[in-house]
């Protein structure tokens, strides 16, 4: 695909979602990180089911430092991973308490350096709380990425390097919440719904489903 279908393709596929935002419940940096955690292999939905709850009983830091892993388990225990997840979330918290002043810091290598943070997680943050143009490659990205032909790649960070390098740059920040959208609601995994999709004209994919699904 040319920069100028990428640049089409994108501006597309915005009309759906002018004004996009994560689907994520959060309320400051600390709470976005921490749900950004518990989204491993958890549906936004699953982890929005059960962060209230969490961030109701630790809002801080420090607050979740003290609750330590079991507590946090106790309260996270409906999605997937949870132990796992629970142990990074209190360790990170101890972290940010020690080594931040409470903060969550804003730079990639501090990010990563946090216990269950990886490159994704730290392009969320770096996007969402701190406005900058990161590319957090999910499994819907990696997929539109390969099939429309915007960014192919073997691995996510193929991916990400070519969107990063091809997605106009006024585009670049919002790109990463229009491109989850699409693929979770319109570019779906098992059959994509070509027949409604703006970005058709700009899209390479080979097997298009141009006609709607039979209603019974
Ligand atoms: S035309 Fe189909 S394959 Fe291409 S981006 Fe749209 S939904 Fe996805």
């Amino acid at each position: 695909m040319s920069r100028e279908q990428v640049g089409h393709f994108i501006r597309a596929i915005a009309q759906d979602n002018p004004a996009p935002e994560t689907e994520l419940l959060y309320t400051d940096a600390f709470s976005l990180l921490v749900a950004v955690v518990m989204s491993a292999q958890a549906t936004d939905a699953m982890v929005n089911k059960v962060t209230p709850g969490l961030f109701a009983a630790a809002p801080t830091p420090a607050a979740m430092a003290a609750l330590g892993a079991e507590g946090i388990g106790a309260l996270i225990r409906r999605i997937g991973l949870w132990q796992g997840k629970a142990k990074n979330v209190a360790a990170l918290s101890a972290m940010l308490v020690e080594q931040h002043g409470g903060e969550v810091p804003r730079e990639r290598t501090a990010l990563e350096a946090l216990p269950g943070v990886g490159r994704k997680t730290a392009n969320v943050v770096l996007n969402v709380m701190f406005g900058e143009p990161t590319m957090a490659v999910d499994t819907h990205i990696f997929r539109l990425g390969n099939r429309t032909g915007l960014a192919p790649g073997r691995n996510v960070r193929e991916v990400e390097d070519g969107l990063v390098k091809r997605i106009p740059p006024e585009l670049l920040r919002d790109s990463h919440h229009w491109l989850i959208l699409h693929g979770r609601y319109i570019c779906k995994a098992r059959a994509p719904d070509c027949w409604r999709c703006r970005a058709e004209p700009w899209c390479n994919y080979r097997d298009k489903v141009m006609t709607p699904p039979l209603r019974a």
